[in-house]
């Protein structure tokens, strides 16, 4: 009997191994590193290479349902945690390439596999004999003989299940299933009308419509007009980097107002495009599904897998920064306002002289142009400006190889290693922009580090930007913004890299996130850092020091403004979703009491207003969530402190402890826990006060 399944089993891989011959994806990588081989996959090759993963994730589910054994840690947990290895290694290639270089191809079998996927995923939740299991070890495991790792493998493998309402009846999973319907219905088309509401609007302006633009707006404003039929005029639209520069610019206060108003009313014009009824369905259906799930709240729900916790922290620390931003915002208004009365000026000011005012006030006290900072900052000195600072941090190095297949030409490789020269892993590095990249900066890879059954497993990291193009035979000059985020994203980079897990199946708290990426800024714009790294391209001299300090003191310009925008924002995001009674709120009104409960000044709004928020009602990733980024930012002022008040900013004991538990350990165990392992304590607001100049 035994003979005959072997035979079988390997007449299987026989089959097996036929059918994939042809399909690289599915065959071992025989490439350095067994990174992906780009220079053998074929467009061809994902959707069937996609769908065996799924094949294959589900076999490895029945396996463990079949298993007669008494279900253990071992064999349920650590198992399933091992399952959609294929499915991922294929699925991190497709994606990634397709963030990079989109086409045709791709983005339809993007199309046709996502329905698959959810399909997919939505028959692993629902499994019942698989959460049987999962729910006997829950129960009955004596957590004292697992490590602190797999205690939290433990508690997040069974929330999944939970949080998708593995522990309801049928009744109650049929109203989980309708609920989540309707929501994914309802938040499709509040993104989607967002987005219509604003592409078709336009302000076609006249030559005399142009005066205060810089030359480099006026034709990209004349592109867009000729793009949209109104050849030989000018065009400002609401995205950002068409209204953003014109209303910093534009002498012409009419134009200014006419084009804020209709940003901030996207999705309130009563139209075919209005979200106002859309806002209360949304925020009802998520209160009844966290009642089902057994939650008072939305944010009760989603913060649990926060760093925050609770809705009652996340206020308790919103509130201790709102103070003495929203001074700071004063302060910024009364000079802005002094500046229009210099002007010849007579009136209000109003939010959409904001950024016109801002500009002007920068411009007279600071003096910083950023063109006189991108000749000290080619993009190869300031990568390798980062490259050094992790050197002088951990002694790890950077060595660029020339032997790992790309997935572009332009893209470089780099093999990381230890001090002592063994492996760690690679980092590609993608920074400028082509047709079919998405827009933004942003870290990816294809491969996360892992030690399952001590078996190491080494990270392929990416590092993707949209950053200033090589022009006239010059090389590639970034501005201080996206020098800021190219370090903010090496940092993310570091994360992947460093990383010392056993499984790769962990939530990183959305508040934690941007921890390490953020906190890599601070080194960038350092004196010390920048001296070393940001050499003018064609003298070799060190950028000189009456620059660096122009850069420190404009760094606190208009903060105030930033810091509370952003607040006001969070506390609209959590003032939705800490309703516990479902009512048929009027967003408009809902949003005035909000505003007033927390004090805002008239010359601001919330960065945005709930109508056209499409982080938290377009999608859930932000609900309840906003605040992230400040939270994080709290982090890595504070955790960046550590290093200044040591007196050395390249500490090196300070640097392994931010290694072995920040980066290290990070989503193995509570954050806060992570945070004081790291810091010894917990973190403090004052630093990122200090920071922003609001203190
Ligand atoms: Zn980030």
């Amino acid at each position: 009997m035994k003979y005959i399944k072997l035979a079988l089993l390997l007449l299987g891989i026989i089959i097996m191994t036929n059918c994939s011959k042809n399909n690289v994806l599915l065959s071992e990588w025989d490439t350095p590193f067994q990174t992906p081989p780009f220079d053998q996959i074929e467009e061809a090759d994902y959707l069937p290479a996609l769908k065996e993963g799924l094949k294959q994730e589900t076999k490895e589910i029945k396996k463990i349902i079949k298993n007669k054994e008494t279900p253990s840690f071992k064999n349920t947990i650590e198992a399933y945690e091992a399952t959609g290895q294929l499915l991922n290694k294929i699925a991190s290639v497709f994606y990634s390439v397709r963030g990079t270089d989109a086409t045709d191809v791709l983005d339809s079998i993007a199309k046709e596999f996502s329905p698959m996927q959810t399909k997919h995923h939505d028959d692993i939740m629902l499994n019942a004999k698989l959460f049987k299991k999962i729910k006997f070890v829950f129960d009955n495991t004596d957590r004292d003989s697992l490590t602190t790792e797999q205690n939290t493998l433990l508690d997040k493998v069974y929330g999944d299940f939970v949080r998708n309402g593995a522990n309801l009846d049928k009744k109650q999973k049929e109203q989980l299933r309708k609920i989540n319907e309707e929501l994914s219905l309802l938040s499709l088309n509040f993104g989607q009308n967002v987005r219509d509401d604003g592409n078709e609007w336009e302000l076609v302006l006249e030559e005399t419509d142009l005066t205060g633009l810089p030359e480099s707006i006026i034709s990209a404003a004349a592109n867009i007009a000729t793009v949209r039929g109104h050849e030989g005029k000018w065009v400002i639209t609401l995205d950002k980097p068409s209204w953003i520069p014109f209303l910093t610019y534009s002498d012409q206060r009419d134009l200014r107002e006419k084009v804020f108003t209709a940003y901030i009313n996207r999705g309130n014009n009563n139209n075919k495009y209005d979200n106002k009824e859309i806002i209360p369905k949304i925020v009802n259906l998520r209160i009844e599904r966290a009642n089902l799930l057994g939650y008072t709240t939305h944010a009760d729900y989603v913060l649990e897998r926060s760093m925050a916790k609770t809705a009652e922290n996340v206020y308790d620390f919103l509130h201790q920064l709102w103070k003495p931003a929203l001074n700071r915002a004063k302060a910024e208004a009364y000079d802005y306002q002094s500046m229009i009365y210099k002007d010849g000026g007579s009136f209000k000011l109003e939010p959409w002289d904001w950024w016109y005012y801002a500009e002007k006030v920068r411009v007279a006290k600071y003096d910083l142009d950023d063109n006189e900072l991108r000749p000290y900052f080619t993009v190869d000195n300031v990568r390798d400006g980062a490259f050094w600072l992790a050197t002088q941090l951990f002694g790890i190095t950077f060595e660029e190889r020339f032997d790992i297949p790309k997935y572009f030409e332009e893209v470089k490789t780099f093999e990381v290693k230890e001090a002592d020269g063994t492996h760690i892993g690679i980092l590609y590095t993608d920074y400028h922009p082509r047709k079919g990249k998405g827009v933004g900066a942003w870290c990816g890879g294809f491969r996360d580090q892992s030690n399952r059954n001590e078996n190491w497993v080494y990270p392929l990291v990416t590092n993707v930007g949209n950053f200033t193009n090589a022009v006239d035979g010059k090389p590639a000059l970034l501005s201080l913004d996206e020098v800021e985020t190219l370090f903010h994203e090496f940092g993310h980079a570091l994360h992947g890299l460093l990383s010392n897990h056993t499984y790769t199946n962990y939530t990183m708290p959305r508040d934690f996130v941007e921890f390490p990426s953020q906190i890599m800024e601070n080194w960038a714009v350092e004196p010390e850092v920048l001296k070393h790294y940001a050499l003018h391209y064609e003298t070799g001299e060190p950028i000189p020091d009456e620059l660096i300090t122009k850069i420190q003191n404009a760094s606190l310009h208009n903060q105030g403004f930033a810091t509370v925008e952003y607040l006001a924002a969070s506390f609209l995001d959590m003032d939705w979703h800490t309703l516990a009674a479902t009512n048929n709120w009027d967003p408009i009104e809902f949003e005035k009491a909000s505003m007033t409960k927390i004090g805002l000044i008239p010359e601001i709004i919330p960065r945005y207003n709930s109508y056209y928020f499409k982080h938290i009602f377009a999608g859930w990733a932000y609900s309840a969530g906003y605040y992230s980024y400040i939270w994080s930012a709290i982090l890595d002022s504070d955790g960046f402190q550590y290093f200044k008040d040591s007196g050395d900013l390249f500490n090196r004991q300070i640097a392994e402890k931010y290694r072995k538990y920040a980066l290290g350990l990070s989503g193995t165990e509570d954050a806060a826990e992570t945070y004081r392992k790291f810091r010894g304590k917990d973190p403090e607001i004052e630093p990122l006060l200090i920071k922003r100049g609001l203190k």
